[in-house]
């Protein structure tokens, strides 16, 4: 059965920035991916005075090329840009989203980074999202009585199997990207009012030498893992049943 794949990400660009080698490395083996988008990016933008619809207008045609080129189709959720919180209002929409899309992956930001590389402060659009797909995750997507009027709406439950945690400082997944470390680079380029690529490509090339480093990888994204199931009991058992068999 063909891998679905879900995105949960902010701002248009995020997917590529964080999970691009990744995710087109996952399509190479024949996943499907869906790129959901919390907000429209309309401040990305460095002219003051141009408009809004302008600035959306624009970004919505660079995902689109960048959609593309993954064959991914984009879920547009419409939230402003810079204002998110992690609303009740956005579980719900997320865990619409989740049980429209049925992936068994999620990805989404790690919603526990505040800093990243000593001179970075999270974008809070990153923290919201990431806390709001946590929260939709578990336990809201699996629970009938949640939101019992998606159900009604023919949004059954669905339980994905892991969620990819991206922009985390607690790895536990390292994914070799130097074979589409150049795929990256032009799925960024899609997105040009956000990148100046010359720079770009310097940064993200020290980017994934770093997250390469813990495994000897010359280039790599690196996420933090969290196995989903049904049942909470049977993942714990399954974990300490694993940790004892590597013991023996
Ligand atoms: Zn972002």
């Amino acid at each position: 059965m063909e891998t679905r794949i879900l995105t949960v990400f902010a701002h248009p660009d995020d997917a590529e920035a964080l999970a691009g080698g990744t995710l087109l490395s996952m399509v190479n083996q024949g996943a499907k991916v869906f790129l959901g988008i919390v907000t429209d990016g309309d401040k990305g933008t460095h002219d003051p005075t141009e408009k809004k619809e302008q600035v959306v207008a624009r970004r919505h045609k660079e995902q689109a090329q960048a959609a593309a080129m993954i064959g991914a189709e984009v879920l547009w959720l419409g939230f402003e840009d810079g204002m998110v919180q992690p609303t009740l209002e956005l579980r719900k929409e997320l865990v619409r989203v989740i049980r429209q899309v049925r992936p068994q992956i999620v990805f989404t930001h790690d919603p526990t980074v505040w800093f990243r590389h000593g001179t970075y402060i999270n974008h809070p659009d990153h923290r919201a999202v990431g806390q709001a797909a946590v929260e939709a995750l578990y336990p809201a997507v699996k629970k009938a009585g949640m939101f019992p009027e998606l159900g009604a709406a023919g949004f059954a439950p669905h339980v994905p199997e892991e969620l990819w945690l991206a922009g985390t400082d607690q790895p536990n997944r390292w994914m070799d990207i130097a074979h589409v470390f150049e795929q990256k680079m032009a799925l960024l380029a899609c997105h040009a009012s956000q990148f100046p690529m010359e720079k770009a490509r310097v940064v993200f090339r020290r980017l994934a030498e770093e997250a390469g480093r813990p495994r000897g990888l010359p280039a790599a994204e690196s996420f933090r893992v969290i196995q989903l199931g049904a049942r909470t009991v049977d993942l714990l058992a399954s974990h300490f049943t694993s940790h004892e068999e590597q013991q023996e």
